[in-house]
This record gives C-alpha cells, sequence and structure tokens, in this order.
C-alpha cells in the first residue's frame, strides 16, 4: 500500500449522509491506496466498512488511559469499533489550548495500543518560520524509545479550509526537512499534505513529494471525494 487518503469528517454528517457515503466508498476498487475514514467517535458504530482498502480512524483521543477522565475516549474504546488510527494535534484542537506536551502524550497512549497516529503538523501563518514544523514533529514524538509507525499530515494552518494551497515547491521544502529528520528515527512513516484539496487542484498538489491527503470539506461531497481518491489510485 503506497498511498494514503485520510477523511477528516469534522463535526459534520448524519446518520444519512454517512449511509450515503459508506454505500459509495464501499464499492470502490482501489489498487494501491489506503483510505482511512475518520466520523465523529458518535458515529464510529454505523460505519459498516465491506472494503479492504477503507480502515476506521478516530479525530482525537484521549491523552492518558486513567479512568477518571470525564468526556474522553481511549483507545480501547475506539478500537472495540474499529478504529486502527488516530488524529492528533489538528491544528482545530491546539486552537483550543492542546499542547505539544498533550499531543505527545496522546502518541504515547496511542502506540501503547497498538494505534497509528495521524499526527498535524503545520504553520499558522504564510510568513512563519519553517522551522515550527519540524519542531512540532520532534516534540510530538520525543522520548519514543522503539520502533512505531506514524502517518504525519502537513497541514499549513492557512491552507485549512480557506481554498488557498501551497507551492509544490513549499510542501516539498517542508517534506524533505521532516524526512532528513525522521530518516534518522526508528520509524516506518508516511507524509500527506493537507489543507484545500479539492477536485480541481489534487492533481497539481499530487506532483509534490507527498504519499498522500488529509481531506476535510471534500470529503462530504462524496462524488468529488472519490473522483480524487481514483485519479490518485491510478497515477
Ligand atoms: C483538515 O481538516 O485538516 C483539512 C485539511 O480540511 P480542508 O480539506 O477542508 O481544508
Amino acid at each position: 500500500m503506497h498511498k494514503i487518503i485520510v477523511a477528516n469528517y469534522k463535526m459534520n454528517g448524519s446518520k444519512k449522509l454517512y449511509r450515503h457515503i459508506l454505500n459509495k466508498l464501499n464499492k470502490l476498487e482501489l489498487k494501491d491506496t489506503a483510505l482511512i475514514l475518520c466520523p465523529p467517535f458518535l458515529y464510529l458504530p454505523f460505519f459498516k466498512i465491506s472494503n479492504d482498502a477503507i480502515h476506521l480512524g478516530v479525530q482525537d483521543i484521549s491523552n492518558t488511559i486513567n479512568k477518571k477522565s470525564t468526556g474522553q475516549i481511549s483507545p480501547k474504546m475506539a478500537k472495540e469499533f474499529g478504529a486502527e488510527y488516530s488524529i492528533v494535534g489538528h491544528s482545530e484542537r491546539r486552537s483550543l489550548g492542546e499542547t505539544d506536551e498533550l499531543i505527545n502524550q496522546k502518541i504515547n497512549v496511542l502506540l501503547s495500543s497498538d494505534m497509528t497516529p495521524i499526527l498535524c503538523v503545520g504553520e499558522k501563518s504564510k510568513d512563519e518560520n519553517l522551522n515550527i514544523v519540524l519542531k512540532q514533529l520532534k516534540d510530538a514524538i520525543k522520548g519514543i524509545k522503539n520502533h512505531f509507525e506514524l502517518i504525519i499530515a502537513y497541514e499549513p494552518v492557512w491552507a485549512i479550509g480557506t481554498g488557498e494551497i501551497p507551492s509544490i515547491a513549499h510542501v516539498n521544502k517542508v517534506a524533505k526537512s521532516l524526512r532528513k529528520f525522521l530518516d534518522k528515527v526508528d520509524v516506518d512513516y508516511k507524509i500527506l499534505y493537507g489543507g484545500s484539496i479539492s477536485d480541481e487542484n489534487y492533481q497539481d498538489m499530487a506532483r509534490s513529494e507527498i504519499d498522500g491527503f488529509l481531506i476535510g470539506g471534500i470529503s462530504l461531497e462524496v462524488n468529488k471525494f472519490i473522483e480524487i481518491v481514483k485519479g490518485i489510485d491510478n497515477e
């Protein structure tokens, strides 16, 4: 499996919409692409997957397995409903005060439960120094000793949901610096790009040195999403 496309449904959807989306996605025939669907927690039980190329993830996870954690969901619970992945450190959670320390705890909790983190990193504004992206990655995996698997979604915050996307050179520059660091770590990783990917721009961005996409808004428009998925799978 070479390419990965993550659908982050955020706080969207309904039983009716997800039934419609799954009817279509379950029928997809993919050669070389894995889809990871991340619905809101409540909808996990409705995600009946009958397609080997499709996996389930959640959008966030508890930073602790301590049961005195009102409102939190543990990896054990998410796994019981089929989730193998969790997004961690999405900018919409960082903006609520999620720190690099919390993100590091969440990654440790996930890895000790055999779930794969999908770590989101990205600069907030266009003029911010790109070293911040590497620092977010280093802080997130600090102290991890054993071999692990990680999916990184490089998501410039200024590109999320705005319709603006960075240049391929910009994405390649960030991906190169992340790879240079990760190649010295005992980790199997993939680097995705996320931020305003649509059926109109995905082909351009697919020319950059990334392993796939994290898609928010357009993942809810299933026909456009399928067009992107098929396009990537056929490359
Ligand atoms: C996201 O939620 O991380 C995201 C990339 O959203 P969008 O595709 O809508 O920009």
